[in-house]
């Protein structure tokens, strides 16, 4: 026998059994883009190589060493996409989109990074994203941040996450910064490990980023780009924070936040969890204003975040944060007892699904002997079995099995099962 084709290492299959935890999620995300105005936008998930090496940058980790780039038949330059700013930029840039408008634009989808795989940390993984364009003031990002405060509260989260805040300054700012920063670094040269020297050139920022326990006191001295922004991301900053203090959403200012991707100026953010391991971040995202006109546009302030859909569901597991509706269970099983009553229980099923849009029921099919056909009814995770016999057939019923609980069955009227079903399922006695 051939060995078996498996999935490749850190690409997940979402199972019968995690589905519904994902779409009630992703339900909760869709309604609440729009009720705060937001359209989706959907965008392929192959792009140009050069479009992410010339936002994301060379010389961060992702373009440096986790992106899934091939040639294609062409001999073009393809890349999976890392994230999904630089596509949505990309797209609205090209569609006109950013046109003397303004933009509210939210995404999802999976994500490719050559990663190591780990818990929360995945090479085919799965994003929820927001952009605006055309909006510089800090309003904006204050919506932005409430938008998905508002998205943990509803999530029951609230309470198990923290947000951080920094402002990156403007890009002149931040070059003055950095050359004070990397004096400091030079100064303490022997602190540095291999990764931070290799950076000190390259990217010296995210030195700041390092998780080294042995660099945490030398890191925590460093001289702070808060003490180092220009007037105008000071007055953004404080009026941002203004907002957030008068909405009442709590935030710690995090110096040392400054993002793994170089398009971020001013303000940054990230809500984090200690709920997960190392993998705490949930969600992360910043301004990104000169990112449009780095891609060739006209120069468009905005502002975005990802969230990583699988840390979240995995906090919401963690957390037992699930309810029970989310869970997608079955209400109905109906069981035609023998072939001969098998297309009448198709009809009737058609007849209650019409009757009932929020049902959920299923057919039994594939027959099976008594015995079976139970032991399927109990699996099924339905509240209710409904069961279909020669017998019922001509006296025009059903007869009802009670799956959760010790009740008699009962032998129902078809003509008013519709209503029936209705109060059975609306008494929460029997979940
Ligand atoms: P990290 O520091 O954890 O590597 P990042 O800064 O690389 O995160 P972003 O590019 O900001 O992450 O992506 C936004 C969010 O997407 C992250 O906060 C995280 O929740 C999620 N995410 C990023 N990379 C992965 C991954 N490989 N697997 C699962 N989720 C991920
Ligand atoms: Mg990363």
């Amino acid at each position: 026998m051939s060995k078996k084709i498996q999935a490749i290492r850190g690409m997940n299959d979402l199972l019968p059994d995690q589905s519904p935890l994902w779409q009630y999620f992703e339900g909760q995300v869709r309604t609440l883009m729009s009720r705060y105005g937001y359209d989706e936008i959907r965008t392929p998930i192959v792009e140009q190589t050069a479009l992410f090496k010339r936002s994301i940058g060379e010389v961060t980790d992702i373009v440096e060493k986790e992106m899934y780039t091939f040639e294609d038949r062409n001999g073009d330059s393809l890349t999976l996409r890392p994230e999904g700013t630089a596509s949505c930029v990309r797209a609205a840039m090209e569609h006109g989109l950013l046109h003397n408008q303004t933009q509210r634009l939210w995404y999802q989808g999976p994500m490719f990074r050559h990663e190591r795989p780990q818990k929360g940390r995945y090479r085919q993984f799965h994003q929820v994203g927001v952009e605006s364009f055309g909006l510089e003031g800090p309003d904006i990002d204050a919506e932005m941040i409430l938008l998905s405060a508002r998205l943990w509260k509803q999530l029951g989260l609230f309470e198990h996450v923290t947000l951080e805040l920094n402002s990156l300054g403007s890009p002149e700012a931040r070059a003055a910064y950095r050359d004070t920063l990397v004096s400091y670094f030079e100064a303490h040269h022997d602190q540095l490990d291999e990764d931070s020297r290799r950076r000190l050139t390259s990217n010296p920022l995210r030195i700041l980023d390092s998780k080294n326990p042995d660099m945490a006191a030398m890191l925590a001295d460093a001289p702070r780009l808060m003490d180092h922004l220009d007037a105008d991301s000071q007055d953004h900053f404080a009026r941002l924070t203004a907002m957030l203090d008068a909405a009442g959403i709590a935030y710690v200012i995090n110096p040392r936040l400054v993002r793994g991707l170089d398009y971020y100026s001013r303000t940054v953010f990230e809500w984090t969890t200690t709920a997960l391991g190392s993998q705490g971040t949930v969600c992360a995202g910043g301004r990104f204003d000169g990112l449009v006109e780095q891609l060739g546009g006209k120069s468009v302030p905005a502002v975005g975040f990802a969230m990583g859909i699988e840390r979240l569901i995995l906090l919401l597991d963690t957390l037992d944060l699930v309810p029970d509706a989310a869970r997608g269970e079955l209400d109905v099983y109906l069981l035609p007892m023998g072939e001969a009553t098998e297309p009448a229980a198709l009809l009737l099923a058609e007849r209650l699904r019409e009757a009932l849009p929020e049902l959920r029921l299923q057919l039994h099919c594939g027959g099976g002997s008594f015995k079976s056909r139970i032991k399927k009814a109990d699996k099924s995770g339905a509240r209710l079995a409904l069961l279909l016999g020669e017998d019922e057939l001509v006296g025009n019923a059903v007869t009802l099995k009670f799956l959760r609980e010790e009740r008699e069955q009962q032998r129902l009227d078809q003509a008013a099962l519709a209503e029936t079903l209705t109060s059975l399922l609306a008494d929460e006695s029997l979940v």
